[in-house]
Protein backbone atom coordinates (compact mmCIF):
# COMPACT_ATOMS: atom_id res chain seq x y z
CA UNK A 1 0.00 0.00 0.00
CA UNK A 2 1.82 3.73 -0.88
CA UNK A 3 0.60 6.70 1.03
CA UNK A 4 -2.72 7.18 -1.23
CA UNK A 5 -4.20 4.04 0.45
CA UNK A 6 -2.85 4.95 4.17
CA UNK A 7 -4.65 8.52 3.95
CA UNK A 8 -8.09 7.15 2.77
CA UNK A 9 -7.80 4.89 6.05
CA UNK A 10 -6.13 7.60 8.13
CA UNK A 11 -9.41 9.47 7.31
CA UNK A 12 -11.51 6.89 7.99
CA UNK A 13 -9.86 6.15 11.41
CA UNK A 14 -10.46 10.12 12.49
CA UNK A 15 -13.81 9.69 12.89
CA UNK A 16 -13.47 6.99 15.58
CA UNK A 17 -10.70 8.78 17.53
CA UNK A 18 -11.95 9.49 21.02
CA UNK A 19 -13.90 6.50 20.81
CA UNK A 20 -13.72 3.98 23.71
CA UNK A 21 -13.15 0.55 22.21
CA UNK A 22 -12.33 -3.18 23.15
CA UNK A 23 -8.71 -4.07 21.77
CA UNK A 24 -7.80 -7.40 20.15
CA UNK A 25 -4.12 -7.89 19.47
CA UNK A 26 -3.24 -11.10 17.42
CA UNK A 27 -6.47 -12.65 18.92
CA UNK A 28 -5.92 -11.77 22.68
CA UNK A 29 -8.21 -10.07 24.18
CA UNK A 30 -6.51 -6.62 26.32
CA UNK A 31 -9.23 -4.98 27.55
CA UNK A 32 -11.21 -1.32 27.26
CA UNK A 33 -8.78 1.60 25.42
CA UNK A 34 -9.34 4.74 24.18
CA UNK A 35 -8.49 5.61 21.01
CA UNK A 36 -6.83 8.89 22.17
CA UNK A 37 -4.76 9.59 18.71
CA UNK A 38 -4.46 8.35 14.92
CA UNK A 39 -1.46 9.93 13.22
CA UNK A 40 -0.49 8.89 9.63
CA UNK A 41 3.40 9.74 7.89
CA UNK A 42 3.82 8.49 5.07
CA UNK A 43 2.54 5.26 4.19
CA UNK A 44 1.99 4.54 8.23
CA UNK A 45 -0.61 4.60 10.52
CA UNK A 46 -0.06 5.53 14.75
CA UNK A 47 -2.86 4.93 16.59
CA UNK A 48 -2.68 5.49 20.31
CA UNK A 49 -4.40 3.49 22.61
CA UNK A 50 -4.59 3.65 26.17
CA UNK A 51 -0.82 3.69 27.33
CA UNK A 52 0.68 2.78 24.36
CA UNK A 53 1.04 3.82 20.43
CA UNK A 54 1.22 1.10 17.73
CA UNK A 55 2.79 1.62 14.27
CA UNK A 56 0.92 -0.23 11.56
CA UNK A 57 2.68 -0.73 8.34
CA UNK A 58 0.55 -2.20 5.51
CA UNK A 59 2.53 -3.63 3.29
CA UNK A 60 2.22 -5.20 0.00
CA UNK A 61 -1.30 -7.71 1.39
CA UNK A 62 -2.32 -5.49 4.35
CA UNK A 63 -5.56 -3.78 4.29
CA UNK A 64 -8.22 -1.90 6.75
CA UNK A 65 -11.92 -2.43 7.33
CA UNK A 66 -14.64 -1.08 9.18
CA UNK A 67 -17.24 -3.65 8.71
CA UNK A 68 -17.63 -6.94 10.55
CA UNK A 69 -14.68 -9.13 9.97
CA UNK A 70 -14.22 -11.44 7.30
CA UNK A 71 -12.29 -14.21 5.42
CA UNK A 72 -9.98 -17.19 6.97
CA UNK A 73 -7.20 -14.88 7.95
CA UNK A 74 -7.18 -12.94 11.28
CA UNK A 75 -6.72 -9.37 11.73
CA UNK A 76 -3.73 -8.29 13.72
CA UNK A 77 -5.26 -5.62 15.58
CA UNK A 78 -9.41 -5.32 16.13
CA UNK A 79 -11.11 -2.13 17.73
CA UNK A 80 -14.73 -3.34 18.45
CA UNK A 81 -17.41 -0.88 20.20
CA UNK A 82 -21.06 -1.41 19.75
CA UNK A 83 -21.07 1.00 16.73
CA UNK A 84 -17.94 0.03 15.01
CA UNK A 85 -15.12 -2.61 14.28
CA UNK A 86 -12.03 -1.78 13.12
CA UNK A 87 -10.08 -4.05 11.75
CA UNK A 88 -6.47 -4.53 10.53
CA UNK A 89 -5.23 -7.40 8.60
CA UNK A 90 -2.19 -8.56 7.53
CA UNK A 91 0.24 -5.63 8.40
CA UNK A 92 2.97 -5.51 10.65
CA UNK A 93 2.36 -4.00 13.51
CA UNK A 94 5.06 -2.39 16.61
CA UNK A 95 4.27 -1.35 19.79
CA UNK A 96 5.88 2.26 20.55
CA UNK A 97 5.87 4.32 23.89
CA UNK A 98 2.32 6.70 23.33
CA UNK A 99 2.62 9.15 21.08
CA UNK A 100 6.26 8.40 20.33
CA UNK A 101 6.12 9.35 16.97
CA UNK A 102 5.09 12.62 16.88
CA UNK A 103 8.93 13.32 17.57
CA UNK A 104 9.54 12.34 14.17
CA UNK A 105 6.58 13.47 12.01
CA UNK A 106 7.25 15.98 9.50
CA UNK A 107 3.43 16.95 7.48
CA UNK A 108 5.83 19.10 5.18
CA UNK A 109 7.35 16.00 3.46
CA UNK A 110 4.30 13.81 3.91
CA UNK A 111 3.76 13.68 -0.03
CA UNK A 112 -0.71 13.40 0.75
CA UNK A 113 -0.56 15.51 3.77
CA UNK A 114 -2.38 19.08 3.15
CA UNK A 115 0.96 20.84 4.40
CA UNK A 116 3.45 19.17 1.93
CA UNK A 117 6.03 21.52 1.20
CA UNK A 118 7.70 20.55 -2.24
CA UNK A 119 10.64 23.40 -2.28
CA UNK A 120 11.47 22.15 1.09
CA UNK A 121 11.12 18.29 0.03
CA UNK A 122 14.02 18.96 -2.87
CA UNK A 123 16.60 20.71 -0.99
CA UNK A 124 16.13 17.90 2.22
CA UNK A 125 16.42 15.52 -0.78
CA UNK A 126 19.60 16.97 -2.66
CA UNK A 127 21.49 17.02 1.00
CA UNK A 128 19.94 13.50 2.31
CA UNK A 129 21.02 11.76 -1.17
CA UNK A 130 24.36 10.73 -2.12
CA UNK A 131 25.52 11.72 -5.37
CA UNK A 132 25.86 8.03 -6.91
CA UNK A 133 22.43 7.19 -5.63
CA UNK A 134 19.66 6.30 -8.79
CA UNK A 135 16.72 8.76 -8.71
CA UNK A 136 14.82 5.12 -8.48
CA UNK A 137 16.02 4.72 -5.57
CA UNK A 138 15.50 8.16 -4.03
CA UNK A 139 11.74 7.87 -4.87
CA UNK A 140 11.28 5.21 -2.67
CA UNK A 141 13.43 6.54 0.35
CA UNK A 142 11.04 7.11 3.32
CA UNK A 143 12.84 9.71 4.86
CA UNK A 144 12.91 11.55 1.97
CA UNK A 145 9.58 11.14 0.26
CA UNK A 146 7.18 9.73 2.76
CA UNK A 147 4.26 7.99 1.04
CA UNK A 148 5.86 7.07 -2.55
CA UNK A 149 6.00 4.00 -3.49
CA UNK A 150 6.55 1.89 -6.33
CA UNK A 151 3.57 2.88 -8.39
CA UNK A 152 4.02 6.93 -7.61
CA UNK A 153 7.91 6.13 -8.75
CA UNK A 154 7.23 4.65 -11.94
CA UNK A 155 4.84 7.75 -12.79
CA UNK A 156 6.35 10.16 -11.46
CA UNK A 157 9.33 9.37 -13.70
CA UNK A 158 7.79 8.62 -16.56
CA UNK A 159 5.57 12.27 -16.19
CA UNK A 160 8.73 14.23 -15.63
CA UNK A 161 10.52 12.13 -18.95
CA UNK A 162 13.37 11.22 -16.10
CA UNK A 163 15.24 8.15 -16.77
CA UNK A 164 14.92 5.68 -13.64
CA UNK A 165 18.54 5.10 -13.57
CA UNK A 166 19.68 8.86 -13.55
CA UNK A 167 22.44 9.34 -10.42
CA UNK A 168 21.40 12.51 -8.16
CA UNK A 169 24.57 13.56 -9.25
CA UNK A 170 22.61 14.71 -12.47
CA UNK A 171 19.76 15.98 -10.93
CA UNK A 172 19.14 19.54 -10.75
CA UNK A 173 17.41 21.57 -8.28
CA UNK A 174 14.73 22.07 -11.46
CA UNK A 175 14.85 18.45 -12.23
CA UNK A 176 13.86 17.32 -8.32
CA UNK A 177 11.48 19.95 -8.38
CA UNK A 178 9.64 18.78 -11.73
CA UNK A 179 9.69 15.07 -10.41
CA UNK A 180 8.63 15.28 -7.22
CA UNK A 181 5.79 17.67 -8.51
CA UNK A 182 4.93 15.17 -10.50
CA UNK A 183 5.44 12.30 -7.43
CA UNK A 184 2.45 15.38 -5.55
CA UNK A 185 -0.33 15.43 -8.27
CA UNK A 186 0.23 12.13 -8.71
CA UNK A 187 -0.26 11.22 -5.36
CA UNK A 188 -3.51 13.75 -4.84
CA UNK A 189 -4.93 12.40 -8.02
CA UNK A 190 -4.62 8.95 -6.19
CA UNK A 191 -6.54 9.85 -3.41
CA UNK A 192 -8.82 11.73 -4.53
CA UNK A 193 -10.24 8.83 -6.95
CA UNK A 194 -10.25 6.57 -3.82
CA UNK A 195 -12.14 9.22 -2.03
CA UNK A 196 -14.66 8.69 -5.25
CA UNK A 197 -14.71 5.09 -4.85
CA UNK A 198 -12.64 5.01 -8.17
CA UNK A 199 -9.35 2.51 -8.93
CA UNK A 200 -6.81 4.53 -9.57
CA UNK A 201 -5.76 1.87 -12.88
CA UNK A 202 -7.08 4.06 -15.43
CA UNK A 203 -4.92 7.12 -14.47
CA UNK A 204 -1.81 5.01 -14.97
CA UNK A 205 0.52 6.16 -17.91
CA UNK A 206 3.26 3.47 -17.74
CA UNK A 207 2.85 1.12 -14.46
CA UNK A 208 2.34 -2.11 -15.70
CA UNK A 209 1.67 -0.78 -19.42
CA UNK A 210 3.53 -2.44 -22.78
CA UNK A 211 3.39 0.72 -25.00
CA UNK A 212 4.57 4.47 -24.44
CA UNK A 213 1.36 6.46 -24.31
CA UNK A 214 3.44 9.46 -25.90
CA UNK A 215 5.30 7.81 -28.68
CA UNK A 216 3.84 3.90 -29.15
CA UNK A 217 6.84 2.34 -28.86
CA UNK A 218 7.35 -0.71 -26.32
CA UNK A 219 8.55 0.27 -23.29
CA UNK A 220 11.01 -1.16 -21.17
CA UNK A 221 10.39 -3.20 -17.95
CA UNK A 222 13.25 -4.46 -15.38
CA UNK A 223 13.78 -4.81 -11.47
CA UNK A 224 15.97 -1.90 -10.50
CA UNK A 225 17.91 -0.11 -7.84
CA UNK A 226 18.45 -1.78 -4.15
CA UNK A 227 15.06 -3.15 -3.48
CA UNK A 228 15.07 -4.96 -7.13
CA UNK A 229 11.47 -3.31 -7.24
CA UNK A 230 9.81 -3.17 -10.62
CA UNK A 231 10.34 -0.20 -13.09
CA UNK A 232 8.88 0.60 -16.50
CA UNK A 233 10.13 3.32 -18.45
CA UNK A 234 10.04 4.29 -22.02
CA UNK A 235 13.87 4.33 -23.67
CA UNK A 236 13.18 6.95 -25.89
CA UNK A 237 10.94 9.90 -24.11
CA UNK A 238 12.78 9.53 -20.87
CA UNK A 239 16.74 10.13 -20.84
ZN1 LIG B 1 7.95 7.10 -25.39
Amino acid sequence: MEGPGSRIIFRKLLKHAGGTFQLQLEGNVIGLVILSRVAIYGKRIYLTLGENSYSIFFGMFGRFSEGPITGKKKPGIILASSTATLSFYGCSIKMIPADSYLEFIDESKDLTSAEFDLGNTVTEAKKAASDDELICDVLLDQSILPGSGNIIKNEALFRSSMHPARKMEYMTLDDLYGLFREAREFSMKWVEASERGEKISPFLAVYGKKHCVKCGRPLMKEKMGLGNRQTYWCSICQK
